[in-house]
């Protein structure tokens, strides 16, 4: 085997990675130790800014492959039946910070990459179908009712009940949040959803809206909170070793891709509004098709690389698939592409993981760490309009049907005419006497800590999803306070 010589990082030969450079043995240390000097400094910068949500995070390559004709509905490439499609996943929890553990009783983040022949597309869900919030403006509010008190610097229940005893459309999700569902035992045992609606659009140029629903073929398997509790006593990194350690073994997990489909007709027509993120399609009127399906098989060899630098933004679509209305689809537009240039940088999609697996030619130029030059192909092509022959060109041939909108441009009180409360009861309704028992019994475990006038005010919602909801939170309640 060849010898292979330590370096510095401008590939200089390193002599001697043990001792400092000293004058004497007993020191001081000589300023010209110039390696010393970049060890150190190389480790001053280990650690980026982490993720404002979804900060702890598994995750794994694989392959989408569809497996029925759906041309009827888009044109996507990847989308065709046959298609094989190379793919990263990455699960997370939403509110706990890079060093939280596993297996906490939180929303998981389910965002997926599929790096297709137009370019990647992300679609950057969560394990629900729905979200707290309709409108784009009470994210960060939300969020910050999720993290630590500025002066505590401890979570705070009242401060998550206080918002959503005056944030009613958040009670569906906080239903599946204490459900069974809100503590899944891996993330191979949890469904994934793109929960916004976006459109499909077909080579005639016709939108049709559809919801994507990654169901799992390992079953659903889910912890209590004791269980939780015993399951972080024993290990922290319980995701990861069971997500790691199942694609080392060869255990590969799979999802079956469906998708719901609404025609622009059927979308007028619907008695809720069919882009608001606190509302599912329901299965009777719009079911679910069988698409396809996709496997995990493969470990990043580089966790920080493939998965911390992972950047999944729903600004990523490509021909074939487009946006929707949903008001916090579009600020998630901007604002996950937004949050990547500031943790990774200006070239965040040029890092391998990120980078699409076809040909890229843009006009954007220099900015830190541009390590790919120019991307038109050309050095004289660095501006456009211009006539130089070969040069990338806009294709109209991609341009989307025109979605037609209409009203007056003003702020709507956006829960106004929005019922916040039936389809939380349906999700009630739905489940078994056990499972009701453990949703109120978590229900009123969250609530230790908040201030009695809170409880009451959020109990009002609560009875307005169903009286027997809010009478066996009451119940769960009463019991624990003996
Ligand atoms: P359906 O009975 O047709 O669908 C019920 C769905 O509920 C199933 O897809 C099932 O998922 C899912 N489910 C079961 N238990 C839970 C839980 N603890 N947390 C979250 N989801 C659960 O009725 P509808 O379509 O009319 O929906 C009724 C309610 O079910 C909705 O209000 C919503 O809360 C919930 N739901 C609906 C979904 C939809 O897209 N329509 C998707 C997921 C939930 P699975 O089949 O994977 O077991």
């Amino acid at each position: 085997m060849t010898k292979k010589t330590m370096t510095t990082s401008a590939g200089a030969p390193v002599s001697d990675n043990q001792n400092s450079m000293t004058a004497g043995a007993r020191g001081p240390v000589l300023l010209q130790d110039y390696q010393l000097i970049e060890k150190l400094a190389h480790q001053n910068r280990e650690r980026i800014p982490e993720r404002v949500v979804h900060a702890k995070g598994w995750g794994a390559y694989g392959a989408l492959r569809i497996t029925e004709d759906i041309s009827q509905y888009t044109k996507a490439k990847a989308l065709q039946k046959g298609a094989t499609t190379p793919m990263l996943a990455r699960f997370s929890t939403v509110a706990g910070e890079l060093g939280a553990a596993d297996n906490e009783r939180d929303v998981r983040g389910f965002a997926l990459k599929f790096y297709t022949d137009d370019g990647n597309w992300d679609l950057v869900g969560n394990n629900t179908p729905v979200f707290f919030l309709r409108d784009p403006y009470k994210f960060p509010d939300f969020i910050h009712t999720q993290k630590r008190h500025p002066r505590t610097n401890m979570r705070s229940a009242e401060a998550m009940w206080d918002y959503w005893s005056l944030s009613p459309e958040a009670l569906h999700q906080v239903t599946i949040l204490m459900s069974d569902r809100g503590c899944p035992t891996t993330p191979m045992h949890m469904n994934g959803y793109g929960s916004h609606t976006y459109s499909l659009i077909n080579d005639q140029g016709e939108r049709t809206w559809v919801k994507f629903h990654f169901k799992t073929q390992q079953g659903h398997q889910h912890l209590t909170n004791a269980e939780s509790g015993a399951k972080i006593g024993e290990t922290r990194e319980g995701y990861q070793e069971a997500l790691f350690g199942a694609i080392e073994d060869g255990d590969f997990p799979k999802w079956t891709l469906q998708i719901q489909v609404m025609s622009e007709a059927e979308a007028a027509q619907t008695a809720f509004n069919p882009f608001d993120l606190t509302k599912v399609w329901p299965h009777a009127d719009f079911p679910p098709i069988t698409i396809g399906e996709f496997e995990l098989n493969r470990n990043p060899d580089n966790y920080f690389a493939e998965i911390e630098q992972a950047a999944f933004s729903p600004s990523n679509i490509v021909p074939g698939v487009g946006f929707s209305p949903d008001k916090v689809l579009q600020a998630r537009i901007f604002s996950y592409a937004d949050a990547h240039r500031y943790r990774l940088g200006t070239h965040y999609e040029a890092l391998p993981v990120n980078a699409p697996k076809c040909p890229v030619h843009h006009y954007h130029k220099d900015g830190q760490m541009n390590f790919t030059g120019g991307r038109t192909g050309n050095p004289d092509v660095y501006y456009e309009p211009n006539s130089i022959e070969g040069a990338p060109r806009e294709d109209r041939d991609f341009a989307e049907p025109p979605l037609a909108v209409s009203g007056d441009a003003d702020r709507f009180d956006h829960r106004e005419g929005n019922d916040d409360y039936s389809q939380a009861r349906a999700l009630h309704d739905l489940m078994d006497d056990a499972q009701r028992a453990r949703l109120y019994q978590n229900t009123a475990e969250a609530m230790q800590g908040a201030k009695e006038e809170t409880i009451a005010r959020v109990l009002t919602h609560y009875e307005q999803i169903s009286p027997a909801y809010a009478n066996g939170i009451r119940t769960a309640r009463m019991a624990m306070q003996g």
